[in-house]
C-alpha cells in the first residue's frame, strides 16, 4: 500500500496478499517462534487460526497483551488459545487479521 503521501507503510510482500498474513513478517529472521506482541505495530488487528479446522476468529490483542505482556512469544500464547468452533485447544497460531480503521 503506498500512502497518500508516497511513504511506504507496509512492506511490500504484506501489501500484495489479501489474505491473512503471518505474524512472522514482523520477526527480524522472519521465524514465527522469534515474534513477540511488542513486533507487531500497534494498528495491526490480530486473529487466531485454528490449525485442525482452519477457522480464523479476531482476537482482542490489547487484552492478551496486558494478561501476557507485550514481551510475550506470540506462538507461547497461541498455544493456550481455544478454537471456538472445534473447541480444539493448543493448535491455534496467531495471524494478522486487518488493520484497525483510523
Ligand atoms: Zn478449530
Amino acid at each position: 500500500m503506498q500512502h497518500r503521501r508516497g511513504l511506504d507503510l507496509i512492506p511490500p510482500r504484506l501489501a500484495a496478499s489479501k489474505h491473512e498474513i503471518s505474524v512472522a513478517t514482523f520477526a527480524p529472521d522472519g521465524n514465527y517462534f522469534s515474534v513477540r506482541f511488542a513486533m507487531i505495530p500497534a494498528w495491526w488487528v490480530l486473529g487466531g487460526i485454528c490449525i485442525a479446522c482452519r477457522r480464523i476468529g479476531e482476537v482482542d490483542r490489547f487484552d492478551i497483551e496486558r494478561r501476557h505482556g507485550r514481551g510475550a512469544l506470540v506462538h507461547v500464547v497461541g498455544e493456550k488459545l481455544r478454537c471456538t468452533r472445534c473447541g480444539e485447544r493448543g493448535r491455534c497460531m496467531f495471524i494478522l487479521h486487518g488493520k484497525m480503521l483510523r
